[in-house]
């Protein structure tokens, strides 16, 4: 049965995700991933019951479980990275979705997001009736208490902490009720800084705002930027693998925005050539990594992606831009505390955000949403491809052509009957009507099929 997404196992908590279902799952998991795994989870209120039933599954058949308690998903990477004796890792999280939903999330030996073909195997097992272990041989538990504090410690490690510290930093912190309660705030006091946190409560029910880190959901935490004239702000989604920031203006960051300030300061810092991120990215990467000397590596769009093509590539920085920043110094995920670390370190090096913003070159994206039946959906794209044969294409996700002023994506939903489409160009009339455009010739050529 099919049963992993784009983000693991998801859905709503005693519905479709059951004790049954996770303990069933732990027993696959056991078996694929190994005899050690370990196990942490985010704030929510059903997170005890599913980490019980998964780890009975678990140690079912055999597998001792290393429990870490509510810890940011890229903490739980890091322990799994740093101790080599673990096999494997499951992170109990639906990320930004709402508090009824949970999910089941699993991680590689070597701290990365499992591939797909990892996934297919668990899944491959769901069906069977996986054997358990003789009364002797079951699985035990360990709680482990200090992967927080050795999270925030590798993160201190990896960035200028003592130019931090010397700076005196205002910063707000919002935490989205979520895995990231205690462990930004600590690294924030560790670097030095006067940090204001809001929504810093474990509650479970996310009563603070929706817990996807959107400029809409962040309106409190931008208001408290301005009144307490701090420095930066920065929130994370509910299990803090990601990051976003306001800056000290009150202006919301976009994520392509963040990438370029970012993908700036690593450059100069680290001295490496190339960043990678997906080909829904906005050019404004592009054209600064570019007047820094470097050079852009596109991937298609998801984050297990980008961060296995920065590990072949030897990308020093890459990511998404919904705030997904990973970087290479410290590990290959979304790091959302790191993040936080180095946008700190990145203010310092190159000023205040709100000038770096203004620096930055304009470009205005348009998107459209079509509607597209998922059989016809290599079709379409096939048809539209040979149309704009003598353009410079791109498949590695759906379609992007590119033209000297500008790009278009034409990008297939994984998971629903649609097309997105993306215009992007330095004048807002072109990307609307190049938008429009394609728009109709995706509507055209469907109607034809
Ligand atoms: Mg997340």
């Amino acid at each position: 049965m099919r049963m992993f997404g784009t983000n693991g196992v998801r859905g709503i908590a005693n519905e479709y995700l059951s004790c049954e279902l996770a303990l069933r799952m732990g027993r696959c998991i056991g078996k694929v991933l190994g005899p050690r795994i370990a196990m942490a989870c985010d704030t929510r209120v059903t997170s005890d019951m599913i980490r019980s039933a998964l780890s009975a599954g678990l140690m079912s058949v055999g597998t001792d479980v290393l429990d870490l308690g509510v810890v940011p998903t890229p903490a739980l990477q890091l322990y799994i990275k740093e101790h080599h004796e673990i096999t494997g890792g499951v992170m109990i999280t639906a990320s930004h979705n709402p508090p009824e939903f949970n999910g089941i999330k699993c991680i590689s030996g070597d701290g990365t997001e499992c591939p797909p073909e990892e996934e297919r195997r668990i899944e491959d097992l769901y069906d069977e009736d996986v054997p358990t272990v003789g009364w002797k041989d079951v699985g035990s538990i360990l709680r482990i208490s200090n992967a927080a504090e050795d999270y925030v410690r590798s993160i201190v490690s990896k960035v200028d902490s003592e130019s931090i510290k010397e700076a005196g930093f205002t910063v707000v912190v919002d935490c989205a009720n979520g895995a990231s309660v205690e462990t930004t705030p600590m690294l924030m006091k560790e670097l030095g800084v006067r940090a204001i946190t809001i929504n810093g409560n474990p509650q479970g029910e996310f009563p603070g705002h929706p817990s996807e880190p959107t400029e809409d959901n962040l309106s409190a935490l931008k208001k408290m930027v301005v009144d307490l004239g701090a420095d930066l702000g920065i929130a994370h989604d509910g299990d803090a693998d990601r990051c976003v920031f306001i800056a000290g203006d009150g202006r919301y960051i976009s994520g392509d925005a963040a990438l370029a300030i970012l993908s700036r300061h690593l450059l100069k810092k680290e001295g490496g050539n190339s960043v990678t991120v997906t080909v829904a990215t906005s050019a404004v990467v592009e054209s600064t990594v570019a007047s820094c000397g470097g050079d852009v590596v596109y991937t298609a769009v998801g984050s297990p992606i980008v961060s296995r093509a920065m590990r072949d590539n030897g990308s020093i920085f890459g990511g998404e831009e919904n705030g997904g920043l990973i970087f290479a110094s410290h590990q290959y995920c979304r790091d959302g505390a790191m993040g936080a670390a180095v946008m700190l370190e990145c203010i310092l090096s190159e000023g205040p955000l709100p000038e770096q913003l203004d620096s930055l070159p304009r470009y205005y994206t348009v998107k459209k949403t079509a509607y597209c039946p998922d059989e016809l959906k290599q079709t379409v794209t096939d048809e539209i491809s040979s149309n704009h044969a003598d353009c410079k294409i791109n498949r590695m996700d759906g379609l992007r052509i590119d033209f000297d002023d500008g790009w278009v994506l034409l990008r297939p939903s994984g998971t629903e009957p649609k097309y997105r489409i993306y215009s992007e160009s330095r004048d807002r009339d072109t990307a609307e009507q190049r938008a429009q455009v394609f728009l109709e010739e995706f509507e055209s050529t469907l109607s034809r099929l």
